[in-house]
């Protein structure tokens, strides 16, 4: 906050280009990547509109991984385009199975492209993107990855992992603002840029690669927000990558504890991504009241559901600028709220879980 606070110096300048190449720098630390990951003055959405944009032309066949809201946007974006999404719909709160994908590859043989989250924020499910990746890489066909609340969340190197296009935005895992949007493209990914037909302008990923080149960014960047990164990068390095993702393991699991020990089910059982967690509420309670209720008269702010999930569900984000005294305030909030709506619940009973779990991260004693 400091940092963003401070002078908003010229953009080109000797002293903004040195920013940008340690940013750079950090970035690609974080994304796996010996790629440049472009920084862009948007929201994660422009750097999904963008991926599609620059990589295909109108009348393309694409897959869309849809289970839930952000698989939802993918398609939406397709359609906008005049690119065609053929769908592998998901059950909300369950994980797309390879063999669906793999399916729906052999129905479309000319797809040029498949759309998916790591982490599906809407249900809180991780898609295995690894493995989709093996799907990919064995024909024409690029994986583009929303990875917005899971870059920096979970270990997922694109370049190891084979992932074509990997996003993510500013305000999740990067604790900062909304505002900058991030995306980087294995070679295959660029070599696609320079065939692809839709029209682009603001979102040329050609031109903001030229700008990397150049220590310098296409269009007037945010500056302040990417004076706010540099020292979020710093923080994530100096806990260190793989502490950052057992971090946030180690409170989900914490997380998830406490809603089974209060006798609740999750909405992603299976495979719950350790970004968010969904907790399916009793028929008894009215979600959306019991939300406003922890929001405004508690001062602790969840997530609700969305669609069919509303007023059904609550969610707990565990990413980002979180520690495990924030689960333990919000699992004691949830805990209270509900006795207080008349829910079956034992006090105490869930942060005593969630402590449980928490207690394998406490520093060492000096
Ligand atoms: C938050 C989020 C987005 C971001 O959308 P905005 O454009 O930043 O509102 C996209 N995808 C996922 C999975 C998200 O969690």
């Amino acid at each position: 906050m400091a940092a963003m606070a401070g002078p908003v110096i010229h953009h080109r300048t000797p002293a903004f280009a040195a920013v940008l190449a340690e940013v750079q720098e950090g970035l690609r630390e974080l994304f796996g990547t010996t790629q440049d990951v472009l920084v862009l003055a948007a929201s994660g959405t422009g750097a999904m509109e963008g991926a599609v944009t620059n990589l295909l032309s109108p009348g393309d066949e694409a897959i869309v991984v849809n289970g839930g809201k952000f698989g939802e946007r993918w398609t939406k974006i397709c359609q906008a385009y005049g690119v065609r999404p053929h769908e592998v719909v998901v059950e909300w709160g369950r994980a797309v199975r390879p063999e669906m994908v793999a399916e729906a590859l052999d129905a479309v043989p000319a797809a040029r492209a498949v759309f998916v989250q790591a982490s599906e924020t809407s249900t809180c499910a991780l898609h295995p993107v690894p493995a989709l990746a093996e799907l990919c890489r064995r024909r024409d066909t690029l994986l583009v990855v929303d990875g917005i609340t899971a870059v920096g969340v979970i270990d997922l190197p694109m370049d190891r992992s084979g992932i074509d296009v990997l996003i993510t935005g500013s305000q999740k895992a990067l604790m900062l603002p909304p505002g900058l949007a991030f995306v980087a493209l294995s070679p295959r990914a660029w070599a696609a840029t320079e065939q692809s037909r839709l029209p682009r302008f603001y979102f040329d990923f050609r031109r903001e690669r030229r700008g990397i080149a150049e220590r310098s960014t296409a269009w007037t960047p945010a500056i302040s927000l990417i004076n706010g990164l540099r020292i979020a990068l710093t923080m994530l390095k100096a806990e260190g990558w793989q502490n950052v993702y057992a971090r946030h393991d180690r409170l989900a699991r914490a997380t998830r504890a406490a809603a089974t020990a209060l006798g609740f089910r999750l909405l992603a059982p299976e495979s719950p991504s350790p970004a968010a967690t969904a907790i399916l509420l009793p028929e008894t309670i009215d979600g959306s009241a019991l939300f406003r209720y922890l929001r405004d008269r508690m001062g602790v702010t969840f997530a609700g559901g969305q669609d069919a999930l509303k007023g059904k569900i609550i969610r707990l984000a565990h990413l980002g600028y979180v520690d495990a005294f924030d689960v333990v305030v919000a699992i004691a909030a949830l805990e209270l709220a509900l006795h207080h709506f008349g829910a079956r619940v034992e006090l105490g009973r869930g942060v005593g879980a969630a402590e449980a779990v928490l207690a394998e991260g406490l520093p060492p004693r000096t």
